[in-house]
């Protein structure tokens, strides 16, 4: 068999889906190949929504167990059904593959179930139970990453394992090592803790959450010791292994650590296995991923390539817009990107969420610049709900006062930066956003106050 398109997408996570989406929106005749039966990638199966569901339900779980009663609410009988909350977290993705499909069908996207290899002059093989071959104008790798690992972890897909199988063990470990402090690292360790395992943490760097405001990092670090996270910094892992139940975790100049389950959270890399790159002629850099030009256009005439198999964040918001921004250019000569505002959110509890430069970024640029803070702990909203902890920062420059950066650490940090993420967009100063009237009790006075806190003229601290 064999079809001719517009276009070909390979890969039907965020960045796929929705670049087939506005490829048929546009007028585009549109395949997209998938090998997982799902759709939506790895954010839906095993990132971004798997995580989020377990994050929501052991957060209940914790809350009721340790903090109802201080609020006058007694919980009798509290009992851990992990299956039950797997299940929940199944039916959470099955739903929202059917919203996928749906969407594809709405858009009469035609759908291929299985491994794509690309041929060279528009060609795509179709590899698995129904194979095909496929043309396409214009192809589009969509293909995402895989978990990385690292020389001396023996990842047995069990008791050594990645986040894929963090997200379904059967019982809770009593004693789980997280191998990285990164967001993964901390996102699943905080799942875990919340149900009853010991979480000790191995953090290669001096610090916590690269790539996150130093000072957001440390008041975290902080804020999840006292949660019950134990973290050894410094710490270079050199191997990891299971015999049996038992895992063995050898760390440079320390005394081994045994546990009986470890989560290797040490980064993603590309995913182009089997892709055929070499014979469509596209070029990847030295770490793996797949070089494009400001279009997206790979160095194969007619291919082009989104999302996290290109480097850069590795978020599903970048490859979404990423998805569009590629397709109008490609249709109409004409996309938009904003890569200095794209928020980034750890979903811990206090959340962690910032847009635009943090401090050390501004210094290593030279740029002259004002600092804006205000604590939760002066909030109304946050006093009532009982979350005091943490605080906003506004980075502004000195000159224009035009805002830099916003970082916040505070419960439901991840829905205040986009008021954040919008003002920079328009480019307003913190000046802006401190004239704009805000609600009464709402966390998000807590922007305004930090930003009326660059003028040093903050009213409630
Ligand atoms: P992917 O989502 O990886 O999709 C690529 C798809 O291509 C996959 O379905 C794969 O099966 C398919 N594929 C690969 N090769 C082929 C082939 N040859 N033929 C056919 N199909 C192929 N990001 C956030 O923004 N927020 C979060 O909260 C968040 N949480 C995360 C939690 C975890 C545990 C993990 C692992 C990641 C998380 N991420 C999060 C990152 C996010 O999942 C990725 O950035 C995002 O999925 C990248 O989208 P993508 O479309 O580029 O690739
Ligand atoms: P990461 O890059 O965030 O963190 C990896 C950590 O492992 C780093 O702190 C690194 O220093 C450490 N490390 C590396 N080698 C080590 C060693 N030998 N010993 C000890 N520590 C070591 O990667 P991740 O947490 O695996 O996440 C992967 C990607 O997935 C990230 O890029 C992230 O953007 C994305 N993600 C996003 C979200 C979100 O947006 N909420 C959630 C999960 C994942």
């Amino acid at each position: 068999m064999s079809d001719t398109f517009d276009l070909i997408v390979v890969g039907a996570g965020p960045g796929g889906y929705v670049a087939a989406i506005r490829g048929a929106q546009l007028g585009l005749k549109v395949a997209i190949v998938e090998r997982e039966a799902k759709l939506g990638g790895t954010c839906l199966r095993v990132g971004c929504i798997p995580s989020k569901a377990l994050l929501e339900t052991s957060e209940l779980y914790e809350k009721s167990g340790k903090h109802f009663e201080e609020r006058g609410l007694r919980v009798k009988s509290l009992e851990l059904d992990l299956a039950q909350m797997m299940k929940h977290k199944d039916g959470v993705i099955a739903t929202l593959d059917g919203g996928i499909q749906g969407l594809l069908r709405k858009n009469k996207v035609e759908r291929f179930v299985g491994h794509g290899r690309l041929k060279g002059g528009g060609i795509v093989e179709v590899s698995g139970d129904q194979p095909v071959t496929l043309t396409g104008k214009k192809i589009l790798i969509a293909t995402g990453s895989v978990s990385s690992s690292l020389p001396g972890i023996s990842i047995d897909h069990d008791r050594v394992g990645t986040s894929t199988e963090a997200l379904s063990w059967p019982e809770v470990p009593k004693h789980l090592v997280v191998i990285g402090a990164g967001v993964i690292g901390l996102e699943l360790g905080t799942v875990w803790r919340r149900l009853g395992a010991r979480v000790t943490v191995l953090e290669y760097l001096p610090r916590i959450l690269p790539g996150i405001d130093e000072q957001v990092a440390a008041e975290a670090k902080k804020i999840f010791e006292k949660q019950g996270l134990v973290f050894r910094l410094g710490a270079r892992v050199t191997s990891a292994a299971a015999k049996g139940q038992v895992c063995r975790v050898e760390v440079d100049g320390a005394e081994p650590i045994e546990c009986d389950r470890v989560l290797v959270a040490v980064g993603r890399k590309p995913c182009t296995d089997q892709l055929g790159l070499e014979e469509a002629g596209v070029q990847i850099d030295k770490r793996g991923f797949i070089q494009v030009n400001s279009a997206y256009q790979t160095t194969a005439p007619g291919v082009y390539a989104i999302g996290d198999v290109i480097g850069g964040a590795m978020l599903a918001h970048k490859a979404e817009e990423e998805g569009v921004a590629c397709i109008e250019k490609m249709v109409t000569g004409h996309g938009h990107i904003n890569y200095a505002i794209i928020p980034a959110v750890v979903y811990t509890e206090p959340e962690i969420a910032s847009a635009g430069a943090n401090e050390d970024a501004l210094k290593a640029a030279g740029v002259r610049y004002r600092s804006g803070k205000f604590a939760f702990a002066a909030n109304g909203r946050a006093r009532a709900a009982g979350h005091t902890d943490g605080f906003v920062k506004i980075l502004a420059d000195e000159a224009t006062d035009r805002v830099l950066g916003v970082h916040i650490i505070g419960t439901h940090a991840g829905e205040l930066i986009h008021e954040a993420a919008v003002a920079m967009q328009f480019g307003a100063s913190s000046e802006d956003i401190a004239r704009c009237c805000h609600a009464h009790p709402t966390l998000s006075e807590s922007i305004k106050e930090a930003a009326m806190a660059v003028d040093k003229r903050a009213i409630h601290s």
